[in-house]
Formats: structure tokens, sequence, C-alpha cells
């Protein structure tokens, strides 16, 4: 229940949108890092625990690289994103490949590069003999399972695994850990996700206790060695003031408690995690300008920015909260719908948002956009993409990707339709 601060002050914000024109996304170099840094000592119990950032929620090679310094690996779930994660040296080990109705050039580019492939069937066990002709079979793999029914904790629903497409039934596990070994892999794991954006502290603890006490059935059963388990991501954030954030101590400590009840002394088993909300959303914010107001039935302010630069809550209905920069101690007077300009009555940043009274030009903070925000981007309406800035821990700004131009989006037809190829 904490008041959401904002990283950036009106001044501040003045000098970005004075630099590079609004909209765009602004990230807080200091908050990721002193982020990456609590998680990393709080799971430090286990001797072999990495955080595998999951790319997707946020692939800025700025970003990554951050990640990577601070020992995290990186999460891949396409052709495109193993590419990426090759081309900033995540190597080997660094990778893990945790995709789903993988094409095979995918599965070959994963045994290439040397990732960590976590097979989501057990089919896919013939298409990786396939696609690993060239490189051989891995001696290591994860596998992603799926325990079905509803994911309970203290009578409360987090996740209905029965209705997900993801992973293997606990029966598939046991035949898919015979039929690998059988084909030389020497070392597992065993990777799971149950629930998204969770809050409170329980569900890693509760799926960590799941998923040591299967890893233990199938060493038994099958005689193999998992050397890891693998949270996967759903540790969430506090998008609304009322919420409580997880404390990720607390978290990891029900971890600790959960491997010393199935493992005992037994160290030998590394906690894996592949976080994205919880290590970028909060360190994350788009930045937009009001520019248009409208009274009808509702008080509409229009903003530059639209659902094309964030779009959780057009698709969601999710809660974003919005700082008016300059009025943060001013009364909330006024309900607004906060839109942008994309000719679907869903994009809204905000509905009914009690808001200080707003003028033109006000520079608006949307929260918490740092992770599923410019990643989820998209062209619809010929709208184009934002710029992406760093503030640095110095406080210095460096642009971490330019905004889309009219020419990017024309790119893919210029070559086919010579009078689009001559726009500037
Ligand atoms: C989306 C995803 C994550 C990250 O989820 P968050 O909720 O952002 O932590 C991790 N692993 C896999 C396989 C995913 O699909």
């Amino acid at each position: 229940m904490a008041k959401k601060e904002c990283f950036l002050s009106l001044e501040k914000a003045k000098e970005i949108a004075a630099e590079f024109p609004t909209p765009l996304h602004v990230y807080d170099e200091g908050g990721i890092k002193a982020n990456a840094q609590r998680l990393n000592a709080a799971f430090s119990w286990n001797k072999g625990y990495k955080e595998y950032f999951a790319v997707k929620a946020n692939p800025n090679p700025e970003i990554l690289k951050i990640l990577k310094k601070e020992g995290c690996g990186a999460d891949c779930s396409s052709y495109t994103e193993l590419l990426l994660a090759d081309a900033l040296g995540f190597k080997g080990d660094e990778i893990m490949f945790s995709s789903n109705e993988t094409a095979d050039k995918e599965f070959v580019l994963a045994r290439e590069l040397g990732a960590i492939i976590n097979l989501d069937d057990i089919t896919h066990i013939e298409f990786l003999k396939r696609a690993c002709r060239a490189n051989g079979f891995p001696k290591k793999i994860c596998l992603r399972f799926n325990p079905g029914g509803d994911f309970v904790i203290n009578n409360l629903i987090m996740g209905s695994p029965s209705t997900a497409k993801y992973g293997l039934t606990r029966a598939q596990l046991s035949e898919a850990v015979k039929t690998l070994k059988a084909l030389g892999v020497k070392e597992f794991g065993l990777h799971s996700f149950l629930a998204s954006n969770t809050t409170g502290n329980s569900y890693y603890p509760a799926l960590a206790k799941l998923m040591f006490k299967t890893v233990a059935e199938l060493e038994a059963e099958a005689g193999v060695k998992f050397v890891f388990v693998n949270l996967s991501g759903g540790v969430g954030i506090a998008y609304r003031e009322d919420q409580e954030a997880p404390d990720i101590r607390e978290v990891a400590k029900g971890v600790q408690a959960a491997y010393a009840e199935v493992f005992g002394k037994n160290d030998s088993v590394a906690v894996y995690t592949e976080l994205g909300r919880f290590m970028l959303a909060p360190y994350g914010g788009l930045l937009t300008k009001v520019i248009h107001f409208k009274h009808i039935y509702r008080e509409y302010a229009g903003v530059d920015a639209c659902a094309a630069h964030l779009m959780r809550p057009a698709i969601y209905g999710a809660y974003h909260h919005i700082t008016v920069l300059g009025k943060e101690n001013e009364a909330n007077g006024t309900v607004y719908d906060i839109v942008g300009s994309l000719c679907e009555n869903s994009d809204k940043f905000a509905e009914n948002r009690p808001l200080p009274a707003l003028d033109y030009g006000d520079l608006l903070f949307i929260h918490d956009a740092g992770a599923h925000g410019h990643s989820m981007g998209y062209n619809y309406n010929g709208k184009l993409r934002s710029a992406e800035v760093l503030m640095q821990e110095d406080g210095n700004l460096k642009l971490i990707r330019r905004a889309e131009t009219e020419k990017d989006y024309f790119a893919t037809v210029a070559d086919i339709y010579p009078e689009l190829g001559k726009l500037k």
C-alpha cells in the first residue's frame, strides 16, 4: 500500500521531451540494477541460482546488457530472440530456450548456440532429434510441466493449468525422461509456469514445492539426475497503489524452506527463474503529452501516445497508474478517460480516473510500462513505435532505440511498390 513514486521529475521529463519528442518509453538504469541485485541476493542461498530474463518482456539491447552485467541469462522463445541473445554475448548455458509450437529452424539454432532447450511437449523429442542431426542430441535438457487442474494456494485459484496450452502432463514427464535417458541425456531440468502477475509472496514457494517433489519422484523412478528447477516467470508487481508488491526476500525464503523440506542437505539442484515483469515493469514508464480535451458524456483527455505504444490497458483492461508530472501533490479533482488516437474505443489508458485538473501540454508518466510495454508495440492505424531512452545512473540520457519513421513502416512494401519506396 504505497504511493507510487515516479523516477522522473517534471524537470527531467521536460529535458527528455525537448530532446526526444513524446511519446517515448523511459527506463531507470539505477532501479533496474538495484532490483536485479536484490533478486540475486535473495536467492544467494542456492549456489547455482540464475535469473534468465524473459527477453519478450523487454528486448532492448541496452536493457539486456545491463541485466547480463548483473549475472542474468536470457530466456528466449523465438528464432529472433535467440539471434539477439547470441549477438549480445549470451553463450551456451546462459540462454534458456523456452518456446512452444516451435519451428524446426528454431530448434536447429538453439542447438547450434548450445542453449538449454526447454521442451514444451513430448512429441517435440522427435522434432528435436531431427533438428540435432548436425550438432548431436543435447546432453542436458529441460521439460516443461503442466500439472493440470487449478493451481490453488490458500483456497485461492492462482491459475488454471488445465486450460493452458503449455507443458507435459505428469504421466508424459515420466515417459519423456525415459526416452531422453535412452537418447543419452545426462542432466535434466524441470520448468513450470502456472500463474501470471501473482501478488503476495506464496506463488513461487508453492510452485517450488510441487516441482521439487516431482523432481525427486522422477529421479527415483528413472535413475536420472535433475540439475535444475526453473520456476519461470509470474512474480508480479503492484500496478495499483492499494496492492502490495511481492517481497522478493520473503519469496526466496519460502522457496528455500520448500527446498530444505524436499532435498534436505542435498544442494546439487540449482534454482532458476525467468522473470520478466518483476525485473523491468516498475523501471520503465511511457511519457506522453496531453494534446486534446473533449467534453461529451465523459471528460476526455487525449494524449500523443496510443495503445500501439502500450497495449495492456486496451487488451486486458489492465490498470496502469498515471502521474501528472509537476502536479504530484494536487488533489485528484477531475475524473478523466485518458485516450489515444486509434480508431478503437478500447484505446484508453485509463477510464474514469480521478486526476488533477489537466492542461494542454501536461506531461503524463504512465507507470509500470517497462515490461510488456514497448515490446508489445504494433503498427495498427499506421502508428509508429516510439523511441526508448535510458536515464543512466548519473542522470544522463541515452537513446537506446530510435523512434520508427514512415520509411520503416513502408520498408516491407517499398521494393514491391516503387511509389512507396520514394517516400522520405
Ligand atoms: C512470459 C514468460 C516469462 C515471463 O513472465 P513474467 O510474468 O513477465 O515474469 C517467463 N517464461 C516464459 C516461458 C514466458 O512465456
